[in-house]
């Protein structure tokens, strides 16, 4: 059985970069009939709330994901420190007493000497005597992992055959000195315990995932494939990021963006796939293979998203827009077939329904007074349908010798205020005779 898992932080509002993951990792469950896993990493208590794991939960419900579990780091406290503890027993895990200024200074002289600033491991050096003095003096121990230093290899579903030398890098820590966890280990622990089969997560995870093969390995566990996505970026080439601010899923839902664009775009871009409607993230599940997300980064465009947007509403179907036009109180597929074309964003129907409903300012040029008096004149008697329009306009041109634009545009003025807009033989039979009648002059 597949299992992945998708796991933010609630440290913020989620955006278009933590949607692509929760996506991508949606598409291969689907495409494998697997399950999926929301794991809140809400370790770092400072900067977690249970207001931001909630709105989660609705942003991932708006994109159309229903996960099948959902598992909260900070209630799962007992499995870290049976790890932490094994780890300890087995010489993996080690206590340091450096502070953070202490750090500086030695990567700054490692730097000086032309050494790569790695921790030089010193701690380990202490004996029971020495750690009994540092905590005597109230020094509170951080704790880090003993990395085995080696190439560590793996076979990246998306990326191809990936090595990471542990031996360049500093021992990681993993408790700080608050006996809190960073992400490193309790994301190691749960991906064991729950039996993670896949771990799809953007690039930025490489060399953790180095770091975390030896952890899984200390642990006895048994390492996932590991599949890393290229990162979106913004039309100026910035990752997106809470701190910065970047427009949040919530965002783009209160402008009125249909949520399958968004997912859309968060998915799609950097992909050979083309940025086009499609019917539903089943169907991207279907026809996006890994091996279609480009190596290079996703850059999302704002007026593609429009575009995009736009070309959903035209598509969408009554029935699949009804239950959002009787909450404006605009039911009726003529209605939605006249209107529909002309919409970027769903609610932009709540003017244009105004063309229909009225008030509706005529804008009438003088020299087309006498011709919009004979049209008022010349206006059919009901009932109306989709011929009206036709009907109407072919009797004037033969009346009046006017055709093109010279026709069209004063009626299209006089009737709706405006150059462009639906179709006015659509619109005509839904005006009704009054309310043209009303318009014209
Ligand atoms: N909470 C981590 C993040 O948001 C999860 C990374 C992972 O998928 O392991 O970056």
């Amino acid at each position: 059985m597949t299992i992945v898992r998708w796991a933010p932080s609630p440290t913020g509002r989620i955006h278009l970069g933590n949607a692509r993951p929760a996506l991508l990792n949606w598409f291969f469950a689907r495409r494998k009939g697997g399950k999926y896993v929301l794991r809140m990493d809400d370790t770092d208590l400072a900067r977690s709330t249970r207001e931001f794991a909630d709105g989660i939960e609705v942003d991932l419900a708006w994109l159309g994901i229903t996960p099948d579990l959902l598992v909260r780091q900070s209630e799962r406290t007992d499995l870290y420190d049976a790890a932490r503890d094994r780890l300890i027993a087995d010489g993996r895990l080690y206590p340091c007493y450096e502070t953070a200024g202490e750090l500086d200074r030695r990567r700054a002289r490692a730097r000086a000497l032309g050494r790569p600033p790695i921790y030089d491991r010193a701690a380990l050096k202490l004996t029971d005597e020495d750690r009994a003095r540092l905590e005597s003096e109230g020094r509170k121990p951080h704790w880090r992992f003993k990395l085995d230093g080696r190439p560590v290899q793996f076979e990246d579903l998306i990326k191809g055959p990936q090595t990471v030398n542990t031996a360049s890098m500093s021992d990681p820590v993993l408790i700080r000195e608050d006996g809190s966890y960073l992400y490193t280990l309790p994301s190691v622990v749960d991906d064991i315990d729950l039996a993670i089969t896949h771990v799809i997560r953007g690039e930025d995870h490489v060399s953790n995932t180095g770091t975390q093969i030896e952890i899984i390995e200390a642990l006895g566990g048994t390492v996932p494939i590991f599949a890393h996505h290229n990162l979106l970026t913004d039309a100026q080439g910035q990752g997106f990021s809470k701190r910065l601010g970047s427009q949040s899923l919530a965002d783009f839902r209160d402008e009125g963006y249909e949520a399958l664009a968004v997912a859309i775009m968060a998915s799609i871009t950097g992909t050979s796939l083309p940025v086009e409607p499609y019917a539903s993230l089943d169907e991207i599940a279907e026809r996006l293979d890994f091996s279609m997300i480009s190596h290079g980064s996703a850059r999302f465009d704002p007026v593609e998203l429009d575009g995009l947007n736009a070309r959903l509403l035209h598509a969408m179907s009554y029935e699949d827009a009804l239950h959002r036009l009787t909450s404006l109180g605009l039911e009726g597929e003529a209605i939605w077939l006249s209107l529909r074309d002309n919409l970027t964003k769903f609610n932009d129907i709540k003017d244009l329904a105004k063309l229909i409903t009225g008030p509706v300012e005529p804008v009438i040029a003088d020299e087309d007074r006498e011709f919009l008096a004979l049209a008022k004149a010349m206006l059919p008697a009901e009932p109306w349908s989709i011929d009206t329009w036709s009907e109407w306009t072919g009797a004037l041109k033969t009346t009046t010798g006017r055709k093109g634009k010279a026709l069209f545009l004063p009626l299209r003025l006089a009737l709706t205020g405006r150059h462009d807009g639906p179709e006015l033989k659509s619109l005509l039979p839904l005006v009704g005779r009054t309310g043209c009648l009303d318009r014209l002059p």
